[in-house]
């Protein structure tokens, strides 16, 4: 790319671009970061800048500058916009006469690597997902480097279950082989949800070297011990990531010590359709957390609790005993209401201990970043005496992991300024106090300051100038200034440096002496400081692994105080879990919608048996509260097996593998899908999918067609369900009153309905779910409360009249043969009944009578 006329300078950016060409590459020039070329029109474009051009000897370069002392906001966008971003800074300090400074990048921002807390939200994980694809199957690893997380896995049937898994993560960041088509489904799906595919070498996804990497890195000799054996299109994923890391942070890593296994079937299984309509952590409308089962539930202090709780509200136990672990540990909490407190005053002290701990070991952690994980460590052993005393395993096993650090807390105590820059060069880091060369060195600094803050009164003195002034330059220095009217009484031994508007500048060799001494020694602090702060930090990172047993002990307890405090406040109660397969619920609540509205909520009973009590049929009138009754079993099912308290009366809960739902109909135009597809889709998955241990929620299913194409098919798919799927739990909300007939046909399909009283004409919603179905829907009284004007009011409700007596608009062609249209599941006219309308009696013999009776009871054997 070089020509021979660019500027030394554009020859050393070049130089550095080329290594990172899909970044953005920082060019540290004086005060600013600058960009330029194609980056500096991206830059300028995502962050709003101005985007200026000059001449660099090629013609005129486009160029965008962000100021250095700002950089963080700035390159916290470029990341939030998916760019991945190199930073170069110089090398070394300006000197005069130096026409090019050395620079080098220095560190490589990408959004699945990131660890500053300034560029993350911190009651998420930010996962970099890996993955390789092979012909039978998909190898995929998720890392957050900040929390070291770090988990593999493989499905040899690239099963959507295992997808949605990786899916589930939200991954910021995804590794592919430049080999994989950028239209893979997966990586197309992933890229329209923002997620920065980042292209990679498919030499770096070799499994016997990759093998080699993770077993040196994770010292052992084989990669079993972590359950990987055998793997191995995933262990081929895992070392595409760890070699990224190791390019991008450095080859450290120290605190990446152990590998999990990605499994699917180890969870209740949500897929993304149950996550985003049981809105589990943001809402369906706005995607938002406000009015999610999340915000609800989070009254975690910390950001490893609130991450924690994020991942146990989407990967919801099968294990019983797990279950009644956590119920064990939150019914603890929520009878000890004063050491309930005590310990949320303690959490609510400590930071985010485990990212923290994690850029201490990569070396990047800052000193405010110790000051931070020093504050954290103040709270530990408070923490700990308080769960000290409790009795369950769960509290016992996290007081038992916060080991005392009191040494490192004393370290970091003497050796860290109490309020320290963020930048590591310019001193302000070190206690005086906790070095003694660095003590020797200020107090020099400190002598020759004082030394020059006496000299304008002593010179002033000596020489009578009573208006002579000592100032500092950051061009010139120390000098001493003296105004034109008294130059003649300037002594013979000041030396002239510079001529000002009003006088002139002097030094002498004594200040220039001093001048030395101050900044020389200041130059020595800032280094010596940086000295000492690298080992201090070093000193840390030794530590790192009780750091990040202790920070997820932290995080245990965040989660289960948050949850024992939403039990307590809410009054929810523990629910039993059995393994009979029942689901019962008495007077159970939807959690979010009591929570956030102000009226009071209606709370209603369920039984799911899978037996005699395998599907809900439930009607009602618009607006009654068919989803919000159906959203609410599902929610206190997923909040049991999370191991939270419920809020219902009394619950008793058979474990469920997975929870289905088809809710609501959603265009995806962007994907070329109608509604009608999606809902079929997501039917369809239901069907193939569903288990005899499955919690199944469908809504309106056969809405988003003709109404006898949409009734046939939610028919069929209830038979379906309660014939191929016996013990699978079924609760299918519907305005097809017709589906009630399901009842009488099959024995495991019972009617509700959602109960309303009619008076004048309006409709009293009573929100109370009872046995039987219904035949109304009230849907024009619902109209009417929306605000639809009375004229079209009144002319529905005339429509409805005939529609209801069958006269279609009262426009039938009278004229017409064909038949008019028949209800689905009204029989058919038999041919027989024809002919007997047609049949002359007068004119038969009681033998041809008979004959004809045999004739037709054989026509009706066959038929049927
Ligand atoms: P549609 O058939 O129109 O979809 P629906 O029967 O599914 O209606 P929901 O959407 O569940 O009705 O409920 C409508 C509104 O009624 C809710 O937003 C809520 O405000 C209120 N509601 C539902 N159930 C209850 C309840 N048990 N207690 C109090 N309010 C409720």
């Amino acid at each position: 790319m070089t020509t021979p006329e660019l500027t030394p300078m554009m020859r050393q950016y070049r130089a550095l671009k080329q290594r990172f060409p899909d970044h953005i590459l920082l060019f540290r020039l004086g005060d600013f970061y600058e960009m330029f070329f194609e980056d500096a029109e991206l830059g300028a474009r995502t962050l709003q800048i101005a985007l200026t051009s000059r001449q660099k000897g090629e013609g005129r370069v486009p160029m965008a500058g962000i100021p250095h002392h700002a950089a963080e906001g700035y390159i916290g966008r470029l990341l939030q916009a998916g760019i991945k971003v190199a930073i170069s800074e110089q090398m070394e300090s300006p000197e005069k006469g130096k026409a090019l400074l050395k620079r080098e990048v220095v560190r490589v921002l990408t959004p699945g690597t990131v660890t500053d807390a300034a560029f993350l939200d911190r009651t998420r994980n930010n996962f970099l997902l890996s993955l390789w694809v092979a012909r039978e199957g998909i190898g995929a690893a998720l890392v957050d480097i900040g929390t070291a997380e770090f988990w593999v896995g493989e499905d040899a049937g690239k099963s959507q279950a295992f997808v949605d898994a990786l899916l589930l993560r939200q991954p910021v960041e995804v590794l592919a082989p430049s080999t994989l088509p950028q239209d893979a489904p997966l990586l197309k799906r992933l890229s329209e949800d923002g997620t920065t595919i980042t292209a990679r070498d498919p030499a770096t996804y070799q499994l016997r070297s990759g093998q080699e990497l993770l077993c040196h890195h994770f010292q052992v000799q084989d990669l079993a011990g972590f359950g990987l054996g055998g793997m191995t299109w995933g262990i081929q994923a895992a070392a595409s990531a760890l070699l990224y890391l190791k390019e991008t942070q450095g080859d450290a890593l120290p605190h990446l010590t152990r590998l999990q296994r990605l499994q699917t079937h180890d969870a209740m299984v949500l897929d993304e359709t149950a996550v985003r309509t049981l809105e589990l952590t943001e809402t369906v409308h706005d995607r938002s957390t406000r009015g999610s089962l999340y915000d609800v539930l989070n009254q975690s202090l910390t950001p490893m609790g609130a991450r924690l709780l994020r991942q146990w509200l989407l990967r919801p136990l099968l294990d019983a005993k797990e279950v009644s672990a956590r119920q064990d540990a939150i019914a603890e909490l929520i009878d000890a209401p004063s050491e309930r407190d005590q310990l949320r005053r303690e959490l609510g002290a400590i930071g985010d201990l485990e990212r923290l701990t994690s850029r201490v070991s990569i070396g990047l952690a800052h000193a405010r970043d110790l000051i931070g994980l020093r504050e954290s460590l103040r709270a530990l052993p408070e923490l700990k005496s308080v769960v000290s005393r409790r009795h369950s395993t769960l509290l016992q096993e996290s007081a038992a992991a916060l080991v005392d650090l009191a040494p490192l807390q004393s370290l970091l105590d003497d050796a860290l300024e109490d309020d320290p820059p963020v930048a590591l060069h310019g001193g302000r880091l070190i206690r005086e106090s906790f070095d003694q060369a660095l003590a020797d060195l200020k107090r020099e600094a400190r002598e020759a300051r004082a030394w020059i803050a006496g000299l304008e009164a002593r010179e002033r003195r000596q020489t009578g100038i009573q208006s002579l002034k000592v100032r500092f330059n950051r061009v010139f220095g120390y000098g001493i200034e003296v105004s034109k009217a008294n130059l003649s009484m300037v002594p013979p031994h000041y030396l002239r440096r510079q001529t000002l508007s009003g006088g002139e500048r002097f030094i002498t060799p004594e200040l220039k002496e001093y001048e030395a001494k101050v900044l020389g020694a200041e130059e020595r602090v800032r280094q010596l400081e940086l000295e000492i702060f690298e080992n201090v930090r070093a000193s840390v990172a030794k530590e790192a692994l009780t750091l990040l047993r202790a920070a997820r002990a932290v995080a245990l307890l965040d989660c289960l105080q948050s949850l024992a405090e939403v039990a307590a406040s809410r009054g929810y109660v523990r629910p039993l879990i059995s393994d009979d397969g029942v689901i019962e619920i008495l007077e159970g609540r939807h959690p979010v919608l009591e929570a956030l509205s102000d009226r009071p909520f209606i709370p209603n009973d369920c039984l799911l048996d899978g037996q005699s009590m395998q599907c809900m049929i439930l009607t009602g009138p618009n607006m009654a509260g068919k989803s919000t009754f159906m959203r609410q079993v599902a929610l206190i099912v997923l909040l049991a097996q999370v191991g939270s308290f419920v809020p219902a009366r009394e619950a008793r809960i058979s474990v469920v593998d997975r929870i289905f739902t088809r809710v609501g109909a959603m265009d995806n135009l962007a994907k070329g899908q109608s509604t009608f597809l999606v809902e079929m889709m997501e039917t369809a998955n239901i069907l193939h999918n569903a288990t005899a241990k499955s919690l199944v929620l469908l809504d309106e299913v056969g809405r988003g067609t003709s109404t006898f194409d949409g009734l046939a098919i939610a028919w069929a798919v209830v038979e379906h369900l309660h014939d191929s799927c016996p013990g699978a739990k079924i609760l299918f909300a519907t305005h097809y009153h017709e589906l009630t007939q399901l009842a009488d046909r099959l024995h495991a399909v019972k009617n509700f309905h959602v109960a309303v009283r009619e008076w004048n004409d309006e409709v009293v919603f009573l929100h109370k779910v009872r046995p039987g179905g219904t035949d109304r829907s009230y849907g024009i009284q619902v109209a009417r409360l929306a605000g639809l004007p009375r004229p079209v009011i009144t002319r529905a409700k005339a429509l409805l009249s005939q529609l209801e007596v069958g006269d279609l608009l009262g426009r039938r062609d009278p004229k017409s043969e064909a038949p008019a249209q028949l209800g689905l599941f009204s029989p058919l006219p038999h041919p027989v009944i024809d002919e007997l309308a047609k049949l002359n009696l007068e004119e038969m013999t009681p033998l041809q009578a008979l004959t004809l009776l045999a004739e037709w009871q054989t026509k009706l054997k066959e038929s049927s």
